[in-house]
């Protein structure tokens, strides 16, 4: 316990901070989103995240939302383990033939109204991996859309904006 507690006050705080200007669009962007929400659902927006066959890169970005710098529940963004709970279905894709069934299932189990988001080119258009044996590609081609926020990845940034269109329109 006392080694951990040395190594603790020897290392101090790694973690870097934001540039200023990402910083600002994150207040901005939070600020937005915290009123937004407050109006169309109360307390909280609810997303059920579904890797529908990601390479992963994009859940780094999603997980990222979540993290001690963006830390997107004090805008009142919360994540839930059950598509039942949720008001938003946050896709990454493209959809492998083996997630089909489970994509449609988690669809059909979230309760109406509800909005889903394809995260990510490969989300949106299928992206480097198209279509295939193997692949449905885009997650359009597998349940309705109603958003897309592009790039590969989308930065927490991305993400949050991306949001905001989305709740916002
Ligand atoms: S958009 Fe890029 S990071 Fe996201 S799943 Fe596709 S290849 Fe991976």
């Amino acid at each position: 316990m006392i080694r951990i507690l040395h190594q603790i006050f020897r290392t101090g705080v790694v973690t870097e901070p934001l540039p200023v200007e990402v910083e600002q669009q994150v207040v901005e962007i939070g600020r937005q989103l915290e009123e937004c929400i407050r109006k169309r659902f109360r307390r909280s927006l609810v997303i059920r995240q579904v890797d529908a066959g990601s390479c992963n890169g994009c859940e780094l970005e999603i997980h990222a939302m979540n993290n001690a710098i963006y830390n997107c529940e004090r805008f009142g963004i919360t994540f839930t383990a059950s598509p039942r709970f949720a008001d938003m279905l946050l896709v990454t894709g493209p959809v492998s033939v083996n997630m089909e069934v489970a994509l449609k299932r988690t669809y059909h189990a979230t309760p109406d109204p509800k909005i889903v988001v394809a995260v990510g080119d490969c989300g949106c258009n299928g992206g480097i991996f198209a279509e295939s044996y193997a692949s449905l590609g885009r997650i359009g081609n597998v349940i309705p859309v109603d958003a897309c926020i592009c790039g590969c990845p989308p930065t927490p940034v991305d993400l949050l904006r991306g949001i905001l269109k989305v709740i916002s329109a």
